[in-house]
């Protein structure tokens, strides 16, 4: 099993205030920590702190270890949230992102297997240094599962990889690109991995765009082969790949990897509403949903709020007057970061619709045959190559607002018309309070209970 932390920044950032001001000394507390896991990956969240006043056994520069009586009064904290529960301490000399030493490791082994009759939830060993946060996933059987990367998620975002990873392949950035990003985005750029939902016209250039950006890692998912109406909008397919019936992920994936930049590209044939798919999306730091269905768009916002999961999600719409005049030739962009709004607080799904496109195909042909469902769900909608290869590019650049933290002072969610070039800000900066994405039981708001496999 492949296990990912994320933390909400700000708050990764005051755990690490709140905790190495005892430095020399090690110092630790008890937070609240929520996991979903699809198929072999889990992503932890962590939450907020339990208010238990901290004992401790041993107390020095290299080891600390709770005692009794913080252990119980965690767990019964743990218990009346609902959550599960991770004991952050600290390395406060440690510059690199840190690791369990051999102490902490038996220490958790412990406490993991002290904790698996009397919380119901997960529990985690983390560290956090000057250099970082490392830990691991502590089973039943106290056995650890190290954390393979930790991101720190919000307006801004950062993803630290595991130790045991090495340096990512790839060769050298494209230098007056690097002049733009500056070193340290660059660096995250090679690092990331980004899961792209459709390709498309919108998903294939904009995988396309983010492998010659120096992303590290794509994961492409889609169900579909390429068909002739769909040849002229997907980047690197081509008329003989309709006739050999070519899955377009298979299409676009070797058209990436054609480019030589080094890029780890995984094609995966099938639809994200089918949950055997849904790990693809938890071992991503970054999610950018190109579909053009709302149910796959449901689903992807439903598991990012409970993941913690960055989703860039693109919308396109070609205006077109009643003379039949084209009018407007619409883009969207709505980047779901973990605490902001989802897709439904902005208003961009149709539970109707969404009903519909989950018909079984031989009850819709009913339903349709008796005029009671439109089809129009089916129905291909008007779609022009300017457009949707303008929606890649500006997923992509979404990617870049993320890491350079642009997103702090401007909007989430914009709209853009690329027939006159005129932008939008789509309004909605705080999730929508009586929303549905409230009720998902997530330690971002507050410690209310997330069971590990729910
Ligand atoms: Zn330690
Ligand atoms: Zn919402």
């Amino acid at each position: 099993m492949t296990v990912y932390l994320a933390i909400d920044a700000d708050r990764a950032r005051t755990i690490a205030e709140d905790l190495l001001v005892e430095s020399p000394r090690e110092a630790g507390g008890f937070y609240a920590l929520a996991a979903i896991r699809r198929g072999q990956r889990m992503r932890l969240l962590l939450g907020e702190r339990f208010e238990v006043e901290s004992h401790w056994d041993r107390q020095d520069v290299d080891l600390l270890t709770p005692n009794g009586q913080s252990i119980s009064a965690a767990v019964s904290c743990s218990n009346s949230a609902g959550t599960g529960l991770a004991f952050v301490h600290t390395h406060p000399f440690d510059d690199r992102p840190p690791s369990l030493s051999a102490i902490d490791r038996r220490t958790a082994a412990r406490l993991g297997r002290a904790f698996s009759d009397l919380i119901d939830g997960p529990f985690a060993a983390l560290v956090v240094a000057p250099g970082g946060w490392g830990g691991a996933f502590v089973t039943a059987q106290g056995d650890l599962r190290e954390i393979e990367r930790i991101a720190l998620v919000g307006r801004k975002l950062s993803v630290q990889a595991g130790r045991r990873q090495g340096r990512s392949r790839g060769i050298a950035f494209d230098d007056r690109q690097r002049r733009a990003l500056g070193e340290a985005s660059s660096a995250q750029l090679r690092s990331m991995h980004v899961t792209i939902v459709g390709v498309g016209g919108t998903g294939s250039p904009a995988a396309e765009i983010l492998a010659r950006m120096g992303v590290g890692r794509l994961t492409l998912i889609d169900p579909d082969i390429v068909e002739h109406s769909n040849v002229p909008r997907i980047f690197g397919a081509a008329a003989s790949d309709v006739l050999q019936s070519r899955a377009k992920v298979d299409v676009v994936g070797d058209s990436v990897r054609r480019l030589g930049l080094g890029v780890d590209v995984l094609s995966v044939r099938g639809d994200i509403r089918d949950v055997v798919l849904q790990e693809h999306l938890l071992s991503a730091d970054v999610v950018v949903g190109a579909t053009d269905n709302h149910s796959s768009r449901a689903v992807m916002t439903e598991l990012a709020v409970k993941a913690g999961l960055t989703f860039i999600d693109m919308g396109v719409r070609v205006g077109v007057r009643r003379n039949g005049d084209l009018d407007s030739l619409l883009l969207e962009r709505r980047i779901q970061v973990p605490g902001g709004p989802c897709l439904w607080c902005w208003g961009r799904l149709d539970p109707s619709r969404i009903a519909e496109e989950l018909l079984p195909a031989d009850r819709k042909e009913r339903l349709m045959a008796e005029g009671y469902v439109t089809g129009s769900a089916e129905a291909p909608e008007p779609s022009v190559t300017a457009l949707t290869a303008s929606a890649g590019a500006i997923a992509s650049s979404g990617l870049l607002a993320l890491l350079a933290g642009a997103l702090a002072h401007q909007p989430l969610a914009v709209q853009i018309d690329t027939l006159s070039g005129l932008g939008a800000r789509i309004s909605g900066e705080d999730p929508d309070p009586d929303c549905i994405c409230r009720k998902w039981k997530s330690t971002w708001f507050e410690p209310a209970g997330y069971k590990v496999g729910a």
